[in-house]
């Protein structure tokens, strides 16, 4: 397969990184070369990953035509012959099923436009409530928490710049120096006046630079927020006149942390109670303070009560809301603050509206152009949607758009034998990724560089990347697919619109009046570098980039402390599985690894999977480093190269999750679901470690 990626401009084109939230500014030539961009975000740095990006545009393994499963092998295929065979299967299966055996999944790195039109699609066209996306993995937990606390979510409510002039920052779960780099230069203010605290199991490059790392077990950081949230009303520093002008709930949090005294937390998380105080104390004393969560916090069982516990201790100490000051969300995805506003969410509208809410269905489908009682109602979370999937009463087609669930979901051997019970399974890819290798039809799409679209990125600011250069032949946007597909379903031609300006036009007038609301957004504001942040009820309004410094978005006003409760892993470790394994992310490599394993500056770094433990660990287990282990969990089991580190938790050990067939770290994890957010609990499971034949 030969592909070139040609110029469509011949001129450098002003664009962002294709890859995580921080939406780093960067241009790209008309080669399709890549040079850094002053933006407020990067300040004019890029990662590995970012500077590598235009690799995969010319890569050999692009897709470049329709592949269609005939005789058991994924063959070549015309665009028509795709999607009539597929157009004409769905139908079969709603004609004999009903409209919701028919299920779609999303992406937290489609632009918002394919995020929009890909809700639209599932509820409109297809009728399905079956629809939730891979975002429902990162975000939805701080979502949930956010929207608990302060009546409503934005990751960051206010621009990542802030953080310069902090005095201390407490980082929850959160590895920047690895995940995103640039953003480390925000921190660097509070790193200069020793007040950057870490909070992770490990000692990671971020938690190598703090002024205090604390490292409690895996599972036990809501305990650890709750020692330090008594120490700070122990030590008489809780912020009384905001608790009693700005929030409710404190009473009932108290009735509960009282009993979380440092001593009883240090037992627990094993953070030195003089630790907890510490922090508790750097908070309360300094000017500008932030605390900052991310998926370390998130992705348990306990997830939202985790998110909570540490915006309990924010408020408490007064920060959400206060100029310079504040709580945040690190989003992770591309979009995936976006990703959550716009529908592809199982129980949401456009403008991050609740499925549920009769006005709310009313307005999207009066924009729609269809009567309200013809959207379906809320459907299946992600995990619980592909675990559904060709079982009794469960979907029996599936149609994924920008997510490689075979690497990304939790138990991922379960999904993988889901998946194989479809009747159908249809996969928009750049690709052949590990999910698309199994499906049978294979719809090869353009990306970031190769379209027009707009992202949210971490602080809520909508952003414009635009075309810069021309997709290979053969090649379609998902915006194509999708209207392809609709017509043949019988949807008038107007109804999905293929141009993305046109697709974010209809999108600001679903989104109007809504919490998200991109009414006064346009492409002209956009392309004129007016930094927008949501919400933005008119054209005329400047957007909000600092939320909530009058009032919370609760009718009263007032942010809601959440009485929440340690409990602890859902799979505490046993004589079978003594460790307790957590998962994550390195330098190299993004999310399912699809992208970044194609581009050889960065596989060749980290080309397989590892094992991270402690050395007297690893002998404990017969094993030195380099060795090929055994991680072995309830669900399934992977080899993995010994990494000896000494600063590893002797009951730890960390796999990286990037990585395809048996090297999946997460055919380990637990898909043990939060009860509020669903998210699974990727961050803990317990296992053993053997040497790679299995002997003890
Ligand atoms: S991956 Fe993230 S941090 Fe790295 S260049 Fe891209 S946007 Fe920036």
């Amino acid at each position: 397969m030969t592909l070139t990626a040609e110029p469509t401009t011949t001129t450098a084109v002003a664009t962002h990184c294709p890859y995580c939230a921080l939406q780093c500014g960067m241009t790209l030539s008309p080669e399709a070369d890549v040079t850094p961009r002053q933006f407020p975000t990067n300040a004019g740095g890029l990662c590995q990953k970012g500077w590598t990006s235009p690799a995969l545009l010319r890569s050999p393994a692009r897709l470049t035509t329709p592949l269609v499963r005939t005789d058991g092998e994924l063959r070549p295929a015309s665009w028509d012959a795709a999607l009539d065979l597929i157009a004409s299967r769905l139908q079969e299966l709603r004609a004999e099923h009903g409209a919701d055996s028919v299920a779609v999944f999303g992406g937290g790195g489609l632009t918002n436009e394919k995020s929009y039109l890909l809700g639209k699609f599932a509820r409109v066209a297809l009728g399905t409530s079956q629809m939730d996306y891979n975002g429902r993995f990162c975000m939805s937990s701080a979502a949930a928490a956010g929207m608990k606390a302060f009546g409503l979510d934005r990751g960051l409510p206010f621009p990542v710049t802030d953080l310069a002039d902090a005095d201390a920052i407490v980082l929850v779960g959160a590895n920047p120096a690895e995940t995103m780099p640039p953003f480390v230069q925000h921190l660097r203010g509070a790193n200069a006046k020793g007040g950057l605290v870490v909070v992770d199991p490990r000692r990671t490059p971020t938690a190598e630079q703090a002024d205090l790392h604390l490292a409690p077990a895996p599972g036990t950081d809501l305990a650890l927020a709750l020692g330090i949230l008594h120490a700070v009303v122990a030590d008489g520093l809780l912020d009384q006149s905001y608790v009693e002008d700005r929030t409710s709930g404190f009473d009932a949090v108290w009735r509960i942390v009282a009993g979380y005294w440092p001593e009883q937390v240090e037992r627990v998380t094993g953070v030195a109670a003089a630790d907890q105080r510490r922090v508790a104390a750097l908070l309360a004393r300094a000017r500008n303070a932030y605390v900052l969560t991310a998926r370390g916090a998130e992705q348990h069982a306990t997830g939202v009560a985790t998110v909570s516990a540490w915006i309990n201790l924010a408020l408490a100490l007064g920060l959400p809301g206060r100029p310079g000051s504040g709580y945040g969300c690190l989003t992770g995805q591309g979009n995936g603050q976006g990703g959550r506003e716009h529908g592809q969410k199982a129980d949401q509208l456009p403008g991050y509206r609740k499925i549920t809410d009769p006005a709310a269905r009313e307005h999207v489908a009066s924009v729609w152009g269809v009567p309200a009682e013809s959207l379906p109602g809320p459907g299946r979370s992600a995990f619980e949607l592909l675990d559904a999937l060709g079982t009794e009463g469960g979907p029996r087609a599936l149609l994924v758009f920008g997510s490689n669930v075979v690497v990304s979901a939790p138990d991922s051997a379960r999904v993988a034998e889901r998946l194989s019970r479809l009747d159908l399974l249809v996969t928009a890819d750049l690709v052949l990724s590990e999910t698309s290798a199994l499906a049978d039809v294979v719809l090869p799409v353009t990306q970031w560089a190769e379209e027009d679209g707009t992202m949210t990125n971490l602080e809520g600011r909508i952003l414009l990347r635009r075309k810069a250069v021309d997709p290979p032949e053969g090649v379609r946007t998902d915006l194509d697919v999708l209207a392809g597909l609709a017509e043949r379903l019988g949807q008038p031609a107007e109804r999905f619109p293929t141009d993305a300006e046109t697709v974010f036009t209809e999108l600001r007038a679903a989104s109007a009046g809504g919490p998200a609301d991109y009414s006064g957004i346009s492409y002209e504001r956009l392309r004129d570098g007016e930094a927008l942040y949501w919400p933005v009820p008119d054209e005329r309004h400047p957007g909000t980039p600092r939320m909530f410094l009058d009032a919370f978005a609760h009718p009263d006003g007032r942010a809601r402390f959440e009485p929440v409760e340690h409990t602890g892993p859902a799979e505490p470790p046993d004589a079978g599985f003594r460790l307790l394994a957590t998962t994550g992310r390195v330098l190299q490599h993004y999310q399912s690894g699809a992208q970044t394993r194609l581009v050889a500056e960065l596989n060749d770094t980290v080309p397989e999977v590892y094992v991270e433990v402690h050395p007297d660990t690893a002998e404990r287990a017969g094993l030195a480093h380099g060795d090929l282990a055994r991680v072995t969990s309830r669900r399934g089991g992977t080899t993995a190269r010994v990494r000896c580190v000494g600063s590893m938790r002797q009951d730890v050990v960390f796999l990286p999750f990037h990585f395809p067939g048996a090297q999946r770290a997460n055919l380990l994890t637990n898909p043990a679901l939060d009860p509020t957010s669903r998210m699974p609990e990727f961050k803990v499971c317990a296992v053993r470690l053997t040497k790679e034949d299995g002997a003890e």
